[in-house]
C-alpha cells in the first residue's frame, strides 16, 4: 500500500513535470527562433512543399522530443525501481526509437497536411481539417493493432498457449449473444519486458480484437481471467471504441473553430517575434502544436470522465457475463481487482481530485466494493446489459 501510493505520487508529479517541460521547451524553440530556423534550412533544400515537411517537421519534432528523453528516462527508472518493468536500458531505447519513427511518418503526413489546407483555405481550413481529421483517426484505429502494437509485442492467439482458457472465453462471450471469433482473441507475450497485468480491446471492422497480457494469465486463475474477459467484452460488445470516436469526432467539430481563433490571435500578437511570416508558414505548426497541447491538458478531466463511465458500464456488463459462468462471480470479480490492484500497485483509494484529473478507470477499492454488492438477480431486478 505504502509503495502504490508513493508510486501514484511519483506519477502525478511527472505528469506534471513533463508537460510542463514541453510547453516551456516548445516556447523557446518558438522564442529563440529555433522554429524559423529549420523553415530556412528546409526551403534552402527544396521548393517543394511535400520535401519541406520531410525536412522541417522531423527537425522540430526530434527536437522537442529528445528534450523530452529525460523526463522518459526517469519514468522508465521508476517502473524498473518498482519492479514493475524488467525492460532493460538497450531494448528500452530500441523501443523509444521504433515509437520515435512511427510518430515521425505520421506527425510529417499530418504537418504537410494542414499546412497545405491552410494555404488553400485560409479562412476555412479548419473544417477542412476537421473533415480529413475523422477519417484519418478512423483509420489509425483500425492500423494500430495490425501494424504499431506488433512493432513492441509479440502476439499468438490464445487458442495456442492456452487451449482450455479459449474454451472457456468462447463460453462466456456465447451466453451474452456475442460472437467473437477464435483467432480475435490475443494473447500478447509481455512477460518480457513487464511485471504488470492487463487486457485490452483495440482495433475496429476488421481488426477489432481482445488481447489478454501473458502476465495476467501467468498470476491469475481461470475465474480471474474470466473476469477480465467479461470486462473486456463489455468494451467489445458495446461499441466502446467506436462511441469514443464519435464523441471525439463531435468535440473536434466544436474545438477545431475555436483552436483556428486562438491560433491566428496568436500569430497576430507574437509572430513577427517568432519570425514567422504567417498561418501558412511551417513553424505556424509549432504554434498550433503548442495550443493543441495546451488545449489536450485543460480537456482531460473531460476524457478521462467518460473513459471511466465506459470502464463502468464494462464492469456492469462483464459481472454479469460472468454471472452463473463463474462460481461464485461477485468473489472471483473482487479477487480479480484485489490482485490487479496490488501486482500494479495501484493507489486504491486517491483523492477526488486526483480522480477528476488523472482517472481513466474508477478507483480499484471503488470496482471492487461495487462487484461485491452487485446483485441484480437477488432483487429480481432487471440486469443491465445481459437479459
Ligand atoms: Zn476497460
Amino acid at each position: 500500500l505504502r509503495q502504490a501510493v508513493a508510486l501514484a505520487r511519483t506519477g502525478r508529479r511527472l505528469f506534471l513535470a513533463e508537460f510542463a517541460g514541453g510547453i516551456l521547451f516548445l516556447w523557446i524553440v518558438l522564442r529563440l527562433g529555433w522554429a524559423s530556423r529549420f523553415r530556412n534550412g528546409a526551403e534552402r533544400v527544396s521548393r517543394r512543399k511535400i520535401l519541406q515537411a520531410v525536412i522541417f517537421c522531423p527537425a522540430l519534432l526530434l527536437t522537442l522530443d529528445i528534450a523530452n528523453l529525460p523526463f522518459r528516462l526517469w519514468a522508465h527508472t521508476v517502473l524498473v525501481g518498482y519492479g514493475l518493468s524488467i525492460e532493460g536500458w538497450v531494448p528500452w531505447l530500441v523501443d523509444w526509437a521504433k515509437a520515435e519513427g512511427v510518430s515521425l511518418i505520421i506527425t510529417t503526413f499530418i504537418g504537410w497536411l494542414i499546412i497545405s489546407l491552410i494555404r488553400r483555405h485560409p479562412r476555412r481550413w479548419w473544417l477542412t481539417a476537421w473533415a480529413v481529421t475523422v477519417p484519418l483517426l478512423i483509420l489509425g484505429v483500425y492500423a494500430e493493432p495490425l501494424i504499431v502494437e506488433p512493432l513492441f509485442y509479440e502476439f499468438r492467439p490464445l487458442a495456442d498457449g492456452h487451449p482450455a482458457l479459449a474454451a472457456q472465453v468462447r463460453k462466456t462471450a456465447a451466453r451474452a449473444g456475442v460472437v467473437i471469433p477464435a483467432e480475435r482473441i490475443f494473447e500478447m507475450l509481455a512477460s518480457k519486458k513487464l511485471t504488470e497485468v492487463n487486457a485490452y480491446v483495440s482495433g475496429i471492422g476488421g481488426s477489432k480484437r481482445v488481447v489478454f497480457w501473458d502476465t495476467t494469465l501467468l498470476q491469475m486463475g481461470e475465474s480471474e481471467a474470466l473476469s477480465i474477459f467479461g470486462h473486456e467484452l463489455g468494451h467489445y460488445a458495446l461499441h466502446h471504441i467506436w462511441k469514443g470516436l464519435a464523441l471525439a469526432a463531435a468535440g473536434m467539430a466544436l474545438g477545431f473553430p475555436l483552436l483556428a481563433w486562438v491560433f491566428n490571435f496568436t500569430l497576430r500578437r507574437w509572430g513577427d517575434g517568432w519570425r514567422i511570416r504567417g498561418p501558412g508558414d511551417w513553424p505556424a505548426l509549432a504554434v498550433l502544436l503548442l495550443l493543441v497541447s495546451l488545449a489536450q491538458v485543460a480537456l482531460l478531466p473531460v476524457g478521462n470522465a467518460i473513459s471511466r463511465h465506459f470502464e463502468h458500464q464494462a464492469d456492469v456488463y462483464g459481472l454479469e457475463v460472468i454471472h452463473g459462468v463463474v462460481p461464485d462471480a461477485p468473489q472471483a470479480a473482487a479477487r480479480t481487482f484485489q490482485s490487479l490492484g496490488e501486482i500494479n500497485l495501484e493507489e486504491p483509494e486517491p483523492s477526488a481530485v486526483t480522480v477528476f484529473f488523472f482517472y481513466t478507470h474508477p478507483p480499484i477499492a471503488d470496482r471492487l466494493g461495487f462487484a461485491l454488492q452487485y446483485n441484480p438477480w437477488a432483487s429480481h431486478v432487471e440486469p443491465e446489459f445481459i437479459k
